[in-house]
């Protein structure tokens, strides 16, 4: 049984001030819950990292959470000459344990390509950072039938450097280009056929056993509304999320409807 993974990207959102009232809010919205029976993560903003995690010990303590802090993006090198760049080593420096690597924002904006996704990857494991790694095809990919050729290249591609014991471990992420910040999410139907997919090619190229216990997050436009049909897809193993992630109310919905959908409450 895989153990659900729910993670909030905020990307570039937030003050320090509404980022504390975010944590402040976040146990009256989501109450108890068993916490051993899912992950949860919020990337946030580098700067934002230590006193987020500084805030997140209490919160965690007193609620009996074990809400984990990563970060958004990172450089494949431990340390140099790259201005404006972010190593591994700094963010497990500061306590940082997940790292989301080649969304799709990244992808189109900032020029990531499946090869940094790998060196990335790597780098991040050499760190003692977990990899969410995103894939998702455009709506033109979609509309010409291309989408699995598309996410079976950025698998091969984004994975190429890790061994199948990291591989195991690391988290991907479906994210349909055309489903992130649109409020137009995949239907269950179609995100399970990806999912079910990848699944498969894992499968065949790491085997049954790394297939079973990889976990896939679901990403796109994942509201309140939508998550419970969205968890209930057997090969469904949580989310990534943006818009709705960033107000405690919404993000806790989520959390407390993957639960249910995965009877782990
Ligand atoms: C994302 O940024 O990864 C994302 C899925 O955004 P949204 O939930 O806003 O579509």
């Amino acid at each position: 049984m895989r153990k659900p993974f729910i993670a909030a990207n905020w990307k570039m959102n937030h003050t320090l001030e509404s980022s504390c009232q975010f944590l402040q809010e976040l146990p009256k919205q989501l109450g108890k819950i068993p916490s051993t029976n899912i992950d949860i993560a919020i990337c946030v903003p580098y700067i934002y990292i230590i006193p987020i995690t500084q805030k997140l010990v209490s919160v965690n303590q007193e609620n009996g959470y074990n809400v984990k802090i990563g970060a958004q993006n990172m450089h494949w090198e431990a340390k140099g000459a790259f201005t404006g760049e972010v190593s591994g080593p700094m963010l497990s420096d500061i306590a940082c344990t997940y790292i989301i690597l080649g969304h799709s924002e990244r992808r189109t904006l900032f020029g990531e390509t499946d090869e940094k996704v790998s060196k990335k990857a790597k780098a991040a494991f050499a760190s003692g950072l977990m990899p969410i790694i995103c894939v998702g095809e455009t709506l033109a990919q979609r509309d010409s039938n291309e989408t699995m050729g598309v996410i079976q290249s950025q698998l091969l591609g984004s994975l190429a450097s890790l061994t199948p014991a990291q591989v195991e471990v690391s988290t991907i992420a479906y994210e349909p280009v055309w489903a992130i910040g649109t409020g137009r999410a995949a239907t269950p139907a179609m995100a399970q056929e990806v999912h079910k997919m990848i699944r498969e090619y894992i499968a065949k190229h790491y085997g049954e056993s790394i297939s079973q216990n990889i976990r896939i997050q679901y990403g796109g436009s994942v509201t309140p509304e939508n998550a419970l049909d969205l968890m209930a897809q057997p090969d469904i193993d949580g989310a990534l999320i943006g818009g709705a992630s960033l107000k405690a109310d919404s993000l806790s919905k989520i959390i407390q409807a993957t639960l249910a959908k995965k009877n782990l409450l």
